[in-house]
């Protein structure tokens, strides 16, 4: 019998375990390792709440979870209840898959004041993820700035501008959803470094803020290279250029805006005590295609800016890691001495959710390959159920989340999938 401790229960985490199950049938057993008494990471955390189709995958982990070896460790801290050594000494394998859940900082000038955000802030506060839950957000001024033309910009600006109505059939948090619901702003910018040719957004999540109830996408033409040079785009990209385009066509009218500002470089953000505006200098591209400053100089007055420019996996004591990547040093998944990784926190945080499949599939094979090469001498889930005994942690089963789950499906309000319990507390009170 061999045993993997893989940390992480989001998308990498679960793929891994799904490979591993696959590949050693009943010779394995995976515990799922993670700091929070809930399962799935990102599912949960970090995909928008009113995109319910893509959480769905949810489903396929929690086959992988319900099998008899595979089992759920949640409200285990990895570093606080039990170190990387422990569980080396313990495992025939360890994965880490912890994801890039902190922010890049903005590294300007007012970076630090009151109402600069960054995304994982923002999206681990409207997600309710526990320790976001109390952050202090000033939603009273007619504007915001996001900075960053990805995704996760896309996500931040259309949950800004999204009437309650349009929540229906969202997990969003109760307490978003009231804030949000009486939020001041109308006016959303969204700052791109570089040009339309260059933003990192896919087309089916662009093409959404086209028909939104009560905001209006603006974007001016000028921005934009002739229409000839979009067909020799890629056409995943040629797709989210042409609706980009097509915004231009968009009646006015709607309460708010959301006014794509490319070649805006943030300069630095200014205001008394807190965010007042941001300073935004025009940017060209360079023959590598590089935003370079232009000098002309140029002010967005806003209250809030929420930076959506990229995360990082943080660092855990005595695993190798790469600062400027953001990631664990890997060669392929292999870290070495037992440690492997996968998804963001092999490869940083790009791509999408089903990205990290192939990532969990080539890293079970890699297991098996130095398997092959040692015996099966681990002690596995039997001493680490000891050690956090002695520690007394206490150890969250699959079966307890699936009764917090029954009580946030059963605390629902009309038209939503379940109610979140924010709280760590309140996880851990709701499997009784
Ligand atoms: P991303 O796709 O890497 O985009 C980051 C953006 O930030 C880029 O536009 C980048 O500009 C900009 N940026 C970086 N540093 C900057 C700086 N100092 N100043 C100004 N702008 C800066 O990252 P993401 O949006 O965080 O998304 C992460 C991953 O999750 C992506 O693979 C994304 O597709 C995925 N995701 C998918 C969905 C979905 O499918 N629905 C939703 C959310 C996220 P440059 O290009 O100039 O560097």
């Amino acid at each position: 019998m061999r045993h993997v401790a893989i940390i992480g229960s989001g998308p990498a985490g679960y793929y891994s375990a799904e490979a591993l199950q696959k590949l050693f049938g009943d010779e394995i057993r995976v515990d799922v390792i993670d700091r929070m008494p809930v399962p799935y990471g990102l599912i949960r955390f970090g995909v928008a709440p009113d995109h319910q189709s893509i959480k769905a995958v949810y489903r396929r982990y929690e086959k992988v979870a319900l099998s008899d070896n595979v089992r759920f460790c949640g409200n285990v801290l990895v570093g606080r209840d039990v170190s990387i050594p422990e569980l080396v000494g313990l495992y025939d394998a360890v994965i880490l898959a912890t994801g890039a859940p902190a922010d890049r900082p903005l590294d300007i000038p007012g970076g630090d004041l009151p109402g600069v955000v960054g995304s994982a802030a923002f999206v681990g506060w409207y997600n309710g993820h526990p320790e976001f839950a109390d952050l202090v957000l000033p939603l009273d001024a007619p504007a915001a700035a996001v900075i960053g033309n990805g995704n996760v910009a896309l996500d931040v600006a259309r949950i800004l501008s999204k009437t309650p109505a349009e929540f229906v059939g969202s997990d969003i948090v109760a307490h978003a959803f009231s804030r949000l619901g009486n939020a001041a702003i109308s006016d959303i910018h969204v700052l791109g470094r570089r040009g339309p040719h260059q933003i990192a957004m896919t087309p089916k999540e662009l093409g959404e803020l086209g028909h939104l109830a009560n905001a209006v996408p603006v974007i001016d033409l000028a921005d934009f290279p002739p229409l000839i040079d979009d067909a020799l785009l890629e056409p995943g990209q040629r797709k989210s250029v042409t609706h980009l385009r097509e915004f231009a066509n968009l009646a006015a009218g709607k309460a708010k805006t959301i006014t794509f500002d490319f070649f805006a470089k943030p300069l630095r953000v200014e205001g008394e005590g807190r965010v007042e505006r941001i300073i935004v200098e025009k940017t060209a591209l360079d023959e590598r295609g590089a935003a370079v400053g232009t000098g002309e100089i140029y002010e967005i007055p806003c209250g809030m800016v929420v930076t959506c420019i990229g995360y990082k996996t943080p660092p855990l004591a005595g695993v190798p890691y790469e600062e400027d990547r953001g990631r664990f040093a890997n060669s392929e998944g292999v870290i070495g001495g037992g440690l492997y990784c996968v998804g963001w926190a092999r490869r940083g945080p790009t791509g999408t959710i089903g990205t990290n499949r192939p990532d969990g599939y080539e890293v079970a094979d890699k297991i098996a390959a130095d398997f092959a090469d040692g015996d099966a001498r681990k002690e596995g889930r039997a001493g680490l159920d000891r050690l956090l005994e002695s520690r007394n942690v206490d150890l969250v089963t699959f079966r307890d989340w699936q009764r917090i789950e029954a009580a946030e499906t059963a605390r629902a309000r009309e038209g939503s999938p379940r109610e979140k319990f924010v709280a760590v507390e309140e996880m851990l009170r709701a499997r009784r």
